[in-house]
């Protein structure tokens, strides 16, 4: 897993008001902390389950990677309110723990003109 990632917020389409987490990485989605993709496994590796998945096709994507990778993100016009950006996260290294750098709850109102 990258050392600095995004944490989006992505709605539950089966459940009301339940949502899970997205770990996005410089390359894309790398986790989420749903039961299907923390549980089960394939071929001894964890499967893309249907939040990454819905996040990886999505327009908050591109903003999600750009903040994981320290790059400064265009706001998207519009926001797709299943995604809600809630941090980023950072270790110095595969050992040490995630520590919040940058809050994004207040990301996800502003609005490109
Ligand atoms: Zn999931």
């Amino acid at each position: 897993m990258s050392d600095r990632v995004t944490i989006v917020e992505v709605a539950s389409t089966s459940t009301p008001r339940k949502s899970y987490r997205v770990w996005v990485g410089a390359d894309g989605p790398e986790f989420c902390d749903c039961p299907g993709h923390k549980f089960v496994r394939k071929n001894g590796q964890r499967t893309v389950c249907k939040h990454m998945k819905a996040l990886g096709a999505s327009t908050a994507l591109p903003t999600a990677v750009a903040l994981a990778k320290g790059t400064t993100p265009t706001p998207a016009a519009h926001w797709d309110a299943r995604f809600r950006f809630i941090e980023v996260q950072e270790r110095t290294n595969e050992s040490s723990e995630w520590m919040t750098t940058v809050d994004l709850t207040r990301f996800n109102q502003l609005e490109v003109n």
